[in-house]
């Protein structure tokens, strides 16, 4: 019952720290002579291997270079891993919590162990830099070893006002079947955490991972079985989300969905999940945290080198595609053109490139329609624009520039839809408070964040700035487990808090 501390990130000033990963990632460049592995759905802990299709993993920062694929899986294994883990629900729900806590310090401990190889793996397939691949391993080890200890608190019964005469207890029982859905952006922590909340509180799982990222969750899973889960109480399933993931949000025996992604996705299952089917005994509860439009606002009189250093590494922080990803700035107009030319010189001097080159600023993009999406919403602006640079030499991959858009109106498109890319709109504000209205007025209320040296101004933004994770003179990107307990609300969430 240790108090919980945060894993440390890597210290790559430190040599061996470096090295390690170097290893690592030419561990993984062995592939590309053609030797990569398949993975398969995991049902009873056994491969399925009578796949039609499969799903290749190519490298968003070399395109030419599969890592690896991944066997979709079809309706059928569908049936036969809901059933596989129906059948095991029964006992997985009575163990003890201590049992189900123990597993997670375990995959915790096993993730620690192969820090190295799993940051080599999300750098190669998803294209995280460094630093971000490996935050995203230490996030993961802190769900784990959070979650555990939060399940000891969970597992001892609530106080009911006593009454002589009377026993009462009062206590939490698991649901049943959860689908985990999962996002590529955090490839190992966000399935990680959303499959070791619903072990660890007795339900089983079946993990259904986006189809960029099916490695990753594959060697996720793999390390569940190796630290000892039973092979019912969770079953991996790859697969297409419009088949698989719709089957699984319709299935009638599906008792919670837990799902990250973007809004529309999230909209879509909130409502299918609505539906009772024949021979539904359970209202499916859904925990949906889906995409923000994140704001920052920034103040007269606000630190400029803070602000400028907290605005580029939210904007373009993995290449503008974290949930919490600041896509918006209000600027006090006596700031603005002070602020812009500070910004300007910022984005000039961001270089985009692989992934796995650590000098780099920013990584490439995640996939084709990536591509395609942030490419005509940068060509279809009229605004004037301000990016950065392409490192000479890079293969063939999804690259682009840090682009910072100014002078955009309130109104405009890359002020609405959540863009998932490194592009920064900028807007001039007449007034601190028009800044945070303007912020407010976003379907979307995920993070956000305000720069300014007035105690009176933060204090009105920590009352009115309504967005599910506010940072007041930082960055908008960067929740850590515990401490900043993550989720939004509005069209970002259903308010249920990860890591909290
Ligand atoms: P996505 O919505 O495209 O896919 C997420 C998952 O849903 C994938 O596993 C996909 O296969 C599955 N899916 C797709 N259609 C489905 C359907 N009809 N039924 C069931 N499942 C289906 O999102 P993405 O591109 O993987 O991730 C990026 C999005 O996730 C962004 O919008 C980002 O903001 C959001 N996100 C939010 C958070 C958060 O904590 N709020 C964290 C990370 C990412």
């Amino acid at each position: 019952d240790k108090e919980f501390i945060n894993a440390p990130l890597s210290d790559f000033t430190i040599k061996e720290k470096r090295e390690v990963i170097r290893d690592a990632i030419e561990q993984l460049n062995h592939r590309r002579n053609g030797d990569f592995p398949r993975v398969f759905p995991l049902i009873d802990g056994d491969p399925v291997k009578d796949c039609v299709e499969y799903c290749q993993s190519d490298c968003p920062e070399d395109t030419g270079f599969v890592l690896g694929t991944a066997g979709m899986s079809e309706d059928h294994h569908l049936e036969k891993a809901i059933e596989s883990v129906q059948s095991g629900f029964n006992e997985w729900r009575s163990t003890a919590w201590d049992d189900r806590c123990g597993l997670l310090l375990r995959v915790a401990d096993l993730m620690e162990m192969e820090r190295a190889s799993l940051s080599a793996l999300i750098i190669l397939e998803c294209g995280k830099p460094w630093v971000e691949a490996d935050a995203d391993v230490a996030e993961a080890i802190d769900f784990c070893r959070y979650y555990a200890k939060q399940a000891l608190d969970l597992g001892n019964e609530l106080d009911c006002c006593p009454m002589d005469g009377e026993e009462d207890h009062y206590f939490y029982e698991p649901r049943g079947v959860c689908a985990v859905i999962g996002p590529w952006n955090f490839p190992l922590a966000i399935p990680c955490g959303m499959m070791s909340a619903a072990l660890v509180t007795g339900n089983t799982v079946i993990l259904k991972p986006a189809e960029q990222s099916n490695l990753v969750a594959a060697r996720l899973f793999a390390i569940f079985l190796e630290a000892g889960m039973p092979a019912n109480a969770a079953a991996f399933l790859p697969g297409d989300g419009e088949t698989i993931g719709a089957g699984l949000v319709n299935s009638e025996r599906i008792a919670t969905i837990a799902f990250t992604g973007s809004r529309d996705v999230g909209m879509h299952i909130i409502q299918a999940a609505s539906v009772t089917h024949p021979g539904q005994v359970h209202v499916k509860r859904v925990v949906a945290d889906m995409g923000g439009k994140n704001a920052i606002v920034v103040d007269d009189g606000a630190d400029l080198d803070q602000a400028a250093q907290g605005i580029i590494y939210s904007a373009f922080g993995y290449a503008g595609q974290k949930c919490s990803a600041c896509s918006r700035l209000y600027v006090h107009q006596s700031i603005y053109e002070r602020l812009l030319e500070r910004l300007q010189e910022a984005v000039k001097s961001q270089v985009t490139g692989k992934a796995s080159d650590p000098s780099v600023d920013l990584g490439p993009v995640i996939d084709d329609e990536a591509c395609r999406r942030i490419a005509l919403a940068i060509e279809k602006s009229p605004h004037p624009c301000v990016r950065g640079q392409l490192k000479e030499g890079l293969p063939k991959g999804r690259y682009f520039p840090a682009t910072l858009f100014h002078g955009v109106p309130f109104d405009d498109e890359l002020m609405k839809d959540e863009l998932f890319g490194p592009v920064l709109a900028m807007a001039r504000v007449e007034t601190f408070q028009e800044g945070l209205e303007q912020a407010n007025a976003s379907d979307y209320g995920l993070t956000g964040g305000v720069f300014s040296r007035h105690p009176a101004h933060l204090k009105l933004a920590a009352r009115t700035f309504r967005v599910g994770n506010l940072y007041l003179n930082r960055g908008c990107t960067g929740a850590l487990v515990g401490r900043q307990p993550f989720g939004g609300a509005r069209h970002s969430g259903v308010g249920s808090k990860a890591g909290g």
